[in-house]
């Protein structure tokens, strides 16, 4: 009885949240006396997965499976679990595997939860704590169900090293064609350097810099903080950012370490969608924007005085301490 994960990866590399997803699989194990399967997709080298605590991958190379599928990937991981008899199955909270998820888990006859936040709080019975109402609570969820999938928030658990010996093992399961009815004409990356559900740092835009013109100033600070670059709802409606950089309960969820918001009134739905960051600093010209109430750190002023001199004491720290 092994316990199973999804490892996302994209152009060969593992993201974050899979390394994260292991970490967390493995202390779930440990506590269980198992061990740790992964199933990847079109990964060669899975060898990363070893360092955290992954001791088995199954491995599917299969070209059909190139553009993410939601119904064939599910049936690929649905596969997986019944090979293994995996009676955990744990998948990161990305749109992709939050797509996943509740299909793996019918395909299962599976309990399933979302948003889990820490560690289970029991296994017997089988309770884990979950973020409810956009985050504003958390609950205690018991599955009862034999087996049980799980969706870990992202930035809950943290990215842990605990090296142990991996084995491969090349696993070609049967792909359904009628899965294949949606082909995917072409796929357009979104514009950032780093994508927000990768980034550690968050620098957000809103209606506040006044147009597309303004936004080297934030894209310079991101680039110096090696961080994604992201956008309030109407910013995006306005066209002036792509709809990959909305973020809010709308958009994309964001929860990184560093929530940077620039001319963002804080209104509750784009509220709900970042506040599972840690450190949330503010930037904006009026002192009484809902945003500061949430804010780690706020500043008040004008985005147009403060973004360069703040660019540029980063720089100079940099420079210092490279
Ligand atoms: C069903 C629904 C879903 C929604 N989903 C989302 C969502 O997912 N994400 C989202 O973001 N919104 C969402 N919204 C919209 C949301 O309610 C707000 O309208 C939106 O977040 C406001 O965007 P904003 O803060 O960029 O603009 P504004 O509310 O116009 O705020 C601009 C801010 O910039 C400040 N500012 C102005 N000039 C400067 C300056 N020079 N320097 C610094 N600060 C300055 C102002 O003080 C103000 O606080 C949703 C709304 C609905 C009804």
């Amino acid at each position: 009885m092994s316990l199973l994960i999804y490892a996302e990866s994209a152009e060969g590399k593992f993201k974050k949240v899979a390394l994260e997803l292991a970490s967390y699989a493995k202390k779930v194990a440990d506590s269980l006396g198992t061990q740790v399967t992964a199933i990847t997709v079109n990964t060669d080298n899975v060898s990363e997965l070893a360092k955290y605590g992954v001791s088995k991958v199954l491995k599917v190379s299969n070209d059909k499976l190139n553009n993410f599928n939601a119904k064939a990937y599910a049936d690929v991981i649905k596969q997986a679990a019944q090979k293994e008899s995996s009676k955990i199955v744990l998948l990161s909270s990305t749109t992709d595997s939050l797509y996943l998820a509740p299909i793996v888990a019918v395909g299962l006859e599976a309990g399933f939860a979302s948003n889990v936040v820490s560690l289970p709080v029991s296994t017997s019975p089988f309770q884990v704590k979950r973020n409810a109402f956009s985050n504003k609570a958390f609950n205690i969820t018991e599955i009862n169900t034999e087996i049980k999938v799980l969706c870990i928030a992202k930035n809950s658990y943290g990215v842990f090293e605990n090296a142990v010996s991996i084995s491969e093992e090349a696993f070609a399961p049967a792909l359904n064609d009628a899965d294949f009815d949606i082909k995917v004409e072409s796929v357009e990356k979104g514009s950032g350097k780093v994508t927000i559900a990768d980034a550690d740092i968050v620098v957000s835009g809103g209606r506040g810099l006044k147009g597309p013109e303004n936004w080297g100033m934030l894209e310079e600070l991101a680039s110096v903080l090696g961080a994604a670059t992201a956008c309030s709802k109407p910013v995006s409606d306005l066209g002036w950012r792509p709809h990959s950089e909305h973020v809010g309960q709308t958009g994309k969820p964001v929860a990184t370490n560093l929530y940077i918001a620039v001319g963002i009134s804080g209104a509750i739905q784009h509220i709900a969608g970042i506040n599972s960051s840690k450190v949330k600093v503010v930037i904006n010209s009026d002192a009484d924007a809902p945003f500061f109430k949430v804010a780690d750190y706020g500043v008040v002023g004008d985005a147009f005085e403060i973004l360069p001199k703040l660019t540029q004491k980063l720089k100079e720290f940099k420079a210092q301490n490279a």
